[in-house]
């Protein structure tokens, strides 16, 4: 059973259930927005047995704070709170539905700031990248508040002259979103801005990592007036997990399922939902690679190669994973980005403001960066500079370089999902081109290089949803982000970005 509990039960420095919440981290997580219980229905409720999981700063390890820790039967209520307010939610006009999003929107401006240090808590990334990301993850509600009102059908010319052929567009139904700890409020917004828009109701898992983000833009979805049951929160812990998922992937009143995080486990979840048929978008992992050639401009290839790898520590989906240089640049480009790389990037605390490089998420992120050097270094690779755990802390990590990588080390086949860069010396655009499509994934890829033959060569032949010609850091909600192969279905943002929540109704006209 579900309980209802005061939502606002937060003060400075107060102990709450069996968690008591230091005063440094009280003061840096806010205290407005900072909420523990799931949101199901428009009411804030404990899980049952009032059982929580905490959350951690990954920076120290400590409890930050303590969650409710939903299981399946509270994801089954979320589902049948989103099911019982879908009828009216899609009956809404767009303009209403848009108002809305659009409300929830400036609520997030409003509230940037507190919304960013939630996420540098909880997610450990530098303070000013939280709040990109805030942005970021707004921009796709004030982006989706707009497209509400442009989900056109089509009126088709038929060949029976007594017969009218009508396209309509109507909203799938119920959506299960599960998404990822590395963008906690904007994958999150990215996925319900688009559902809401069109008519659909949500509910939203989140990483077990950064429950904080997606409760308080519960919260503000609340103060937004968004109605009961359209958006719902369930935090789950690491174990719970599996079990709510296969609800949200199996349940028969859910019509789509949403999710941005590995390859492997949307693979579990694909399995889960065909029983049912269910609708999936999937957005996961990649194995960028990052082309340098020899006409490339070295000074831009640089600051792209920086920006693309080392944002968010290297954990995004998007971040260049294997750097190929061409032999007549090679040795001025590794030589430019180690001295980029030690002058431009600090390990620290992301509530520091000179920090650059936070935290990795978890024990479990770190070793995976050292298994992956490790495994390099033993069939040949060069460490040029880092290499090792970061004196700030044990998961912290000093930016890597390897060089002499080949393509049968790990890191050329694997994400690392940290700050390594793996740099591999190539001599043909054939060759570069074949390295980057010999993978089983294919989001994102980056080439710099002013020659506009290759470029437009290139550009067609990478197996990638994305491509960045001289640019490394292109996420924007007008673009369609997404990627082919096995890093995914369907598309996010963009005019494209509604696509998987909408049916299409074939409506046919007779006896005209
Ligand atoms: P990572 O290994 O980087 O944490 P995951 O794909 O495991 O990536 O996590 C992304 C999201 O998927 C998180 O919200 C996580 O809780 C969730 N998740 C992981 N395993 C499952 C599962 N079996 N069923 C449903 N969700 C899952």
């Amino acid at each position: 059973m579900l309980r209802r509990l005061h939502s606002g039960f937060w003060a400075l420095g107060v102990a709450f259930g069996s968690c008591s919440v230091p005063r440094f981290y009280s003061s840096r997580l806010g205290s407005e927005l900072l909420r523990s219980q799931a949101y199901i229905g428009g009411r804030w409720l404990d899980a049952d047995g009032r059982a929580q999981f905490p959350v951690l700063d990954p920076a120290s390890g400590q409890q930050l704070t303590a969650v409710s820790d939903c299981g399946p039967q509270e994801a089954r209520e979320a589902v049948r709170a989103a099911y019982n307010s879908l009828a009216s939610w899609k009956a809404a006009t767009s303009k209403e539905r848009s108002n809305l999003l659009r409300k929830w929107y400036d609520l997030m401006l409003k509230n940037k700031d507190e919304l960013a240090r939630l996420i540098t808590a909880e997610n450990g990334k530098p303070l000013k990248e939280s709040l990109s990301e805030i942005l970021y993850a707004a921009s796709f509600l004030e982006w989706f508040s707009e497209e509400a009102r442009r989900v056109y059908g089509d009126v088709v010319p038929t060949s029976s002259p007594d017969r009218r052929i009508l396209i309509l567009k109507q909203p799938i139904g119920v959506a299960s979103i599960i998404t990822p700890w590395n963008f906690p409020s904007a994958m999150l917004t990215r996925k319900a801005g688009a559902a809401l828009a069109v008519g659909c109701t949500v509910v939203v898992k989140p990483a077990e990592d950064t429950p904080l983000s997606a409760l308080a833009l519960a919260e503000l979805a609340d103060q937004a007036g968004i109605p009961a049951g359209v958006f719902n929160v369930i935090p789950s812990s690491k174990s719970k997990t599996p079990s709510v998922g296969e609800v949200l992937c199996t349940d028969p009143l859910v019509a789509a399922i949403s999710f941005t995080g590995s390859t492997a486990t949307g693979k579990i979840l694909l399995r889960q939902a065909s029983d049912t048929v269910k609708k999936a978008s999937m957005e996961l992992g990649g194995l960028a690679p990052f082309i340098v050639f020899d006409s490339a401009n070295l000074d831009r290839a640089v600051a792209g190669a920086l920006a693309s790898k080392f944002r968010n520590t290297g954990q995004t989906c998007v971040c260049a994973n294997r750097f190929l240089v061409q032999e007549g640049i090679h040795d001025s480009f590794v030589e430019k980005m180690v001295k980029a790389m030690q002058r431009d990037l600090r390990v620290g605390s992301g509530f520091d403001e000179l920090t650059t490089q936070g935290p990795l998420i978890n024990e479990r992120a770190v070793q995976k960066v050292e298994s992956h050097i490790s495994d390099a270094v033993s069939l040949g690779a060069c460490i040029v500079t880092g290499g090792k755990r970061h004196s700030s802390g044990a998961t912290f990590f000093e930016p890597t370089l390897l060089s002499n990588v080949t393509t049968d080390m790990l890191c050329a086949q694997e994400e690392t999902f940290g700050p390594l860069a793996p740099v591999i010396k190539f001599q043909t655009e054939e060759e570069a081109v074949t390295i980057a499509n010999a993978s089983n994934v294919g989001l994102a890829g980056y080439f710099y290089s002013s020659n506009l033959a290759q470029i437009w060569r290139v550009a067609e032949q990478l197996e990638v949803g994305i491509v960045g010609i001289n640019e490394g850091l292109l996420s924007t909600p007008e673009a369609p982000f997404g990627g082919v192969k096995q890093s995914g279905l369907g598309r996010e943002g963009s005019k494209y970005g509604v696509d998987d929540y909408l049916e299409i109704k074939y409506v046919c006209f007779g006896g005209l």
